[in-house]
C-alpha cells in the first residue's frame, strides 16, 4: 500500500517514500510520501489559495462540516482504532474506546464553539474599545507519534471551525490514520485546500514547513528539543508549543490509598508509558512508602504486555527500535545511578510467538530513586515508574518543583487545606487533585517551564488560532 500526500484535495505522489512498520511485528504497513520543501510548498500554496473563502464563510456552515467530519470519524471509529493500533503498538483497549471516539468529540466541540465566539467591549465617556477575533491564515500542524490521531484532531478542528487553513503534518512514526482524515475531511465535504496532509521527517518536511514566509501559526505537539530547533527555525510566528513533561504524582499519607494506587499505575503505564502527561514521579510520603512500593511492584508485574489488538492487553510495543533502545537505556542505567529495579526490565517480557520481533518492554519500576538521578530528570516516555520517598509536604513541592519539565502535576491527600496549596505551588501548567488526568475540553491543556508555551482548549485556542484586533472608536 502507498500512502500519497494530500495537497489541494489531491493525492499527491512524491520522489521517495519511507516505509511504516508495526512495532508489534515489524511487518511493513505501507510505503509513505517523504515529503521535501518542494511539496511542502505546494501545500502551504494550497492552503493559502483556500484560505479567504473558507474563513469568508459563516461560521455556522462551517460547523455544519466539522460536525460531519465529526460523525463519520464517529463511524469510522473501528477502522480507524485498528490502523493507529497496528501503526503505533497503542492498544486497542485505548484506541477503540478512547483515543479514536475523543477525536471525533474535538470535531463537534469546537464546531459548537466557532459559532460562540465573542469579544470584548471596554466602553470609556470619550471611546468605545472593542475587539473582533479574526482568523490568522495558514497554520502549521505537527503532531507525534504517540497518540497521533487524537493529537491531529485537537489541532486541526480549532484551527479549521475559525477560519483557519492548514497543512498538517504527522509523525513519519505514525503517518497512516491522519491521510485517513484528509480524506474524510473531504467526504464530509470541506473544500480542497482547507486541509492539507504532507508526510515526511521533521528536518526534510518539517523544517521548511515551520520556516515558510505563508505559515502564520505553528500548533506544535512534540519533544523540548524539537520545539526548540521549530521558534529558532519559523522566526516570527504564533505559536502553540505542547512538549515534552516528567510529572510529579504526590501521594500523601493521608490519601485514599487505593485510589492513588489505581491512579498512579493508570498514569505511568496506560498508553505504554509513552503519555506526554504521565506522572512518571511519584512522590510517596515515608510512612506508606514501604507498603505502597510493594503494592504498586505487584500490580505492574500482573500488567499484561503483548499484542495490541488484544482487548486484554494493557502495555503494547514501544513505538519504534530506537525508542526501545532509549527506554532499554534507561533500565540500565537506574541501577548504575543507585537506584533498585524492582521488577520490569531487559528481557523480563514473555510474549506471544508471533510478536517476538516486536518492541516490548515489561513494566518496570525503580524504587528509593533520588530525584537527581537521571531516569528521574529526563522523560523515558514508556513504561518505566521511579519511586521517590519523601517526608512532608514542603519537600515535596521542592522535589516536585526541582525539575526542567512543568506540564502536568497530580496530587493526593483527604486533607483539603493542603490539596489546595500544593496545587498551588507546583509549577506545572495543569495539576489534579484526587484524580487520574480527566480531560475537559474547555480547560487549558499545556505546560510551563521546559514544557511549552501556550496553552489549547476552549477559548485557550483563541490565542493561537485567532487574531484579536481592538477597535477603538470616537464617541
Ligand atoms: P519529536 O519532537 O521527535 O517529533 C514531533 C514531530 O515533529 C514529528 O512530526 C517530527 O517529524 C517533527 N519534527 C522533528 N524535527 C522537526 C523540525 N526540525 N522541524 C519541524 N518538525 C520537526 O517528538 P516525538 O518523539 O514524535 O513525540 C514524543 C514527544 O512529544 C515527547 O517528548 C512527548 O512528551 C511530547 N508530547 C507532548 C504532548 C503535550 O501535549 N505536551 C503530547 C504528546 C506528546
Amino acid at each position: 500500500m502507498r500512502i500519497e500526500h494530500l495537497i489541494n484535495g489531491k493525492p499527491t505522489a512524491a520522489r521517495h517514500y519511507f516505509e511504516t512498520v508495526n512495532p508489534a511485528t515489524q511487518e511493513v504497513l505501507a510505503e509513505v510520501a517523504s515529503g521535501t520543501a518542494q511539496e511542502v510548498d505546494a501545500a502551504v500554496r494550497a492552503a493559502k489559495d483556500a484560505f479567504p473563502a473558507w474563513a469568508a464563510r459563516p461560521a455556522v456552515e462551517r460547523a455544519n462540516l466539522l460536525r460531519k467530519l465529526g460523525e463519520l470519524i464517529s463511524k469510522n471509529v473501528p477502522e480507524l482504532a485498528d490502523i493507529e493500533t497496528r501503526d503505533t503498538g497503542q492498544t486497542i483497549s485505548q484506541t477503540r474506546n478512547q483515543l479514536v471516539p475523543r477525536a471525533a468529540d474535538n470535531f463537534t466541540y469546537f464546531a459548537e464553539m466557532c459559532t460562540r465566539v465573542d469579544g470584548h467591549t471596554y466602553p470609556t465617556q470619550s471611546h468605545l474599545n472593542y475587539t473582533l477575533f479574526h482568523p490568522v491564515g495558514v497554520c502549521a500542524l505537527i503532531s507525534p507519534w504517540n497518540v497521533p490521531f487524537m493529537t491531529a484532531t485537537w489541532k486541526v478542528a480549532p484551527c479549521l471551525a475559525f477560519g483557519n487553513t492548514a497543512v498538517l503534518k504527522m509523525s513519519e512514526l505514525s503517518p497512516l490514520t491522519a491521510s485517513m482524515l484528509g480524506q474524510l475531511a473531504l467526504e464530509a465535504g470541506i473544500p480542497a485546500g482547507v486541509l492539507n496532509v504532507v508526510h515526511g521527517y521533521g528536518k526534510d518536511a518539517g523544517e521548511p514547513l515551520v520556516a515558510h514566509p505563508d505559515v502564520r501559526a505553528v500548533s506544535f505537539t512534540g519533544s523540548t528539543v524539537t520545539g526548540n530547533r521549530i521558534v529558532q527555525a519559523a522566526g516570527l510566528k504564533k505559536f502553540s508549543m505542547e512538549l515534552g513533561g516528567k510529572s510529579p504524582f504526590v501521594i500523601f499519607d493521608d490519601a485514599d490509598f487505593e485510589r492513588a494506587l489505581d491512579a498512579a499505575i493508570f498514569m505511568i503505564f496506560s498508553n505504554n508509558g509513552e503519555r506526554c502527561t504521565a506522572g512518571s514521579r511519584i512522590f510517596v510520603q515515608k510512612a506508606i512508602y514501604a507498603t505502597f512500593a510493594q503494592r504498586f511492584v505487584e500490580r505492574a508485574q500482573r500488567l499484561t504486555v503483548g499484542d495490541p489488538l488484544d482487548e486484554r492487553t494493557v502495555i503494547g510495543p514501544m513505538i519504534s527500535r530506537a525508542h526501545l533502545a532509549k527506554v532499554r537505556s534507561y533500565l540500565e542505567l537506574g541501577p548504575k545511578e543507585g537506584a533498585t529495579l524492582a521488577c520490569g526490565g531487559i528481557g523480563s517480557t514473555s510474549v506471544p510467538e508471533a510478536m517476538n520481533q516486536g518492541n516490548f518492554v515489561a513494566p518496570a519500576v525503580f524504587v528509593d530513586v533520588d530525584n537527581r538521578m537521571r531516569i528521574a530528570q529526563e522523560e523515558i516516555f514508556g513504561p518505566v515508574a521511579c519511586l521517590i520517598p519523601f517526608d512532608d509536604e514542603a519537600q515535596a513541592i521542592r522535589l516536585a518543583n526541582d525539575i526542567a519539565y512543568g506540564l502536568s502535576s497530580y496530587v493526593w491527600t483527604e486533607n483539603a487545606g493542603r490539596a489546595h496549596r500544593v496545587a498551588a505551588a507546583i509549577e506545572a501548567g495543569m495539576c489534579f487533585v484526587n484524580s487520574q488526568n480527566v480531560r475537559d475540553l474547555r480547560q487549558p491543556f499545556g505546560g510551563t517551564k521546559a514544557s511549552g508555551v501556550g496553552r489549547e482548549g476552549g477559548t485557550w485556542s483563541y490565542e493561537v488560532f485567532l487574531e484579536p484586533k481592538n477597535v477603538c472608536v470616537s464617541l
